[in-house]
């Protein structure tokens, strides 16, 4: 199993000849000045690089300061944020590391495009290194309000380091906007709103909503119906309905909140019972923090007590699995649910949707039920969009798109079948490089005697904050 930002980028590397690096998923204790071993691999057109990571600082970068301080305050979620000292400290060393190992060996020529919340500060680390020419970031995850990022101690640090990128792309507009008005408010730096001065020139910002190769993804799920695990899915339905929730076993994705709903439909329409079914892959992750292993045993015991209070001597309402399934294989089970379930409460776009959306028969399709809290509600307008936090209002969805007519479900699909044509992830990755490399936005130039009298009189601040 592939997970999110593995499964997105990866179809775009086959197609386009670029080079991919990053973790080789092991870890190696680095000695200081030997230089890093980087394991390279053909994939389609492209190239796969990896380098193990530095055993000494691996936990304090990825268990700390990625995923106990950013994830959770990425996702809105202040409350679970912890960001030690020591972890931010590690993950600043792997930073640097990753710089010095791509500077050797990308080479000062090469156009940089890094992604995600582990590599905030990367771009600015290769500037110490020399390296002048383009480095694009992506943000695969939401960019919070700045009432909950300034919650970080050292945000501040960090939007500036952020600032050496030349292109910081989001999933969402709303994302961009956040993300600016930290920059105005709290690095007092004027721009235009998406093109903002900084020290070493122009640092512009944009909405990319990131896509799937839906045409790949319908082909997989035509053929499913070949795969065993497909066939022992569909005969195990004997004719009941299939609503079906594909998630990484995250507090983000509203697992507790949708099991709830579940369990109020079966209450309030006991007339269901038998005529469908629920299945809730939950894929392990991150299980090494205990917020997410306490999650894990919250949701067993939550889908043991609707099994027991709903279940019958021959029926199981709710099935739940703790393991990942190949996208093939999953196409399929897409295809065989009558309502796809994605309920997160905070996503930067959520991938599964957008799968669920391209496995359908157009003939008869299933119905989306989505979160408004994801990225993916801003093109998939008509999905039954719902408030992930809403028991009653999820609980709603499910019943009205189990009963929703094939002409209104055939509609419904076909918008959100062409939003996804439209912003196909080889548009969307050909988008971000050539926005990359197009010439920078006239900014007017200060005229150069002012910059030194300015640094000299003690206005850096000014002299950032100038458009
Ligand atoms: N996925 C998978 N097998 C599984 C469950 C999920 O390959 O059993 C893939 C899924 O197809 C999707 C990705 O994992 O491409 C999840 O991405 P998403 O954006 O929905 O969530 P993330 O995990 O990145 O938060």
């Amino acid at each position: 199993m592939m997970g999110g930002l593995a499964s997105a980028l990866l179809p775009a590397v086959r197609k386009s000849g670029v080079v991919w690096f990053g973790s080789s998923g092991k870890l190696r204790k680095v000695v200081p000045g030997a230089s890093p071993l980087v394991q390279v691999e053909t994939y389609g057109r492209g190239t796969i690089a990896t380098v193990d990571l530095p055993e000494q600082h691996y936990s304090g970068f990825y268990e700390g300061f990625a995923n106990s301080a950013l994830w959770p305050l990425m996702h809105s979620r202040p409350d679970l944020s912890r960001a030690s000292a020591h972890d931010y400290a590690a993950y600043r060393e792997v930073n640097a590391y990753m710089a010095r190992t791509l500077a050797t060996f990308g080479g000062a020529d090469s156009t940089f495009w890094i992604h995600d919340y582990h590599f905030l500060p990367l771009a600015a680390e290769l500037r110490k290194l020399g390296i002048t020419r383009e480095i694009g970031f992506f943000l695969h995850t939401p960019w919070p309000s700045r009432r909950i990022i300034t919650r970080l101690p050292q945000f501040r640090e960090l939007a500036q380091a952020m600032l050496a990128y030349d292109l910081i792309g989001f999933q969402t507009d709303r994302d961009r906007d956040n993300f600016a008005d930290l920059l105005r408010t709290e690095l007092h730096l004027r721009g235009n709103g998406t093109t903002f001065r900084t020290p070493r020139g122009v640092c512009r910002l944009a909405t990319f909503p990131i896509g799937i190769d839906a045409r790949e993804f319908a082909t997989r799920a035509e053929q499913s119906f070949e795969d065993p695990l497909v066939q022992r899915l569909r005969a195990s339905l004997d004719g009941a309905k299939l609503i079906i929730g594909v998630d990484r076993l995250d507090y983000s994705k509203g697992l507790l909140q949708r099991i709830h709903a579940f369990d109020r439909l079966l209450t309030q329409h006991p007339d269901l019972s038998r005529k469908l079914s629920m299945l809730q892959i939950a894929v392990p992750s991150r299980e090494t923090i205990d917020t997410y292993r306490e999650l894990q045993r919250e949701v067993a015991e939550r889908v043991g007590a609707v099994n027991g209070r709903h279940g019958e001597i021959d029926w199981t309402p709710l099935r739940y699995l703790n393991k990942g399934f190949c996208q093939s294989t999953l196409a399929g089970f897409y295809r065989a649910s009558a309502v796809g379930l994605v309920t997160p409460l905070c996503d930067g776009m959520n991938l599964v949707a957008k799968e669920y959306v391209a496995a359908q028969n157009p003939e008869d399709p299933g119905v989306l039920v989505l979160s408004r809290y994801a990225g993916a509600a801003d093109e998939l307008e008509t999905a039954l969009l719902v408030d992930p936090q809403d028991i009653d209002g999820i609980s709603r969805a499910i019943a009205e798109a189990l009963a929703m007519p094939r002409s209104e479900r055939c509609a419904r699909w076909e918008t959100m079948a062409a939003s996804l044509r439209r912003h196909s992830i080889h548009r969307w990755f050909a988008n971000f490089l050539s926005e990359l490399k197009s010439p920078q936005p006239n900014v007017l130039p200060m005229a150069p005697n002012v910059v030194p009298a300015m640094r000299a009189a003690g206005h850096d601040r000014e002299l950032m904050a100038q458009p």
